[in-house]
């Protein structure tokens, strides 16, 4: 550490991910340190870091077991039950709301088979 090469932010060269892309293409470090780092200056404040990894030395993610797809799936069926009407929403409950849209939103007219 220390002896990192920095790259600019979005001047990040070929070859280098940070872990979020690897993941992105089913990948992950798989050991490896970080090989660079992005630095984005920020005011008053420490520049913004992101960590890069090789991506030629990365590994695939390991593959999904059926304890894991259903860990995924109930997690993910958590993110989409409101904590209003305890419905699944069907669509992940945006944070901003805290609920699914409709409680959100009630409609004012009522939704008595309306489009
Ligand atoms: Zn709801």
């Amino acid at each position: 550490m220390g002896a990192l090469p920095v790259f600019r932010w979005h001047l990040a060269p070929d070859g280098y991910a940070t872990r979020r892309q690897l993941r992105a293409q089913g990948l992950r470090p798989g050991g490896q340190g970080v090989a660079a780092q992005l630095e984005r200056p920020r005011r008053r404040r420490g520049p913004l870091v992101a960590y890069l990894y090789r991506i030629d030395c990365a590994k695939p993610v390991r593959p999904m077991t059926p304890a894991r797809w259903a860990a995924l799936a109930k997690a993910n069926a958590a993110r989409r039950r409101c904590p209003a009407c305890r419905r699944d929403a069907g669509y992940v409950i945006p944070t901003s709301l805290g609920t699914c849209v409709p409680c959100a939103y009630p409609d004012p007219y009522g939704s008595e088979g309306s489009t």
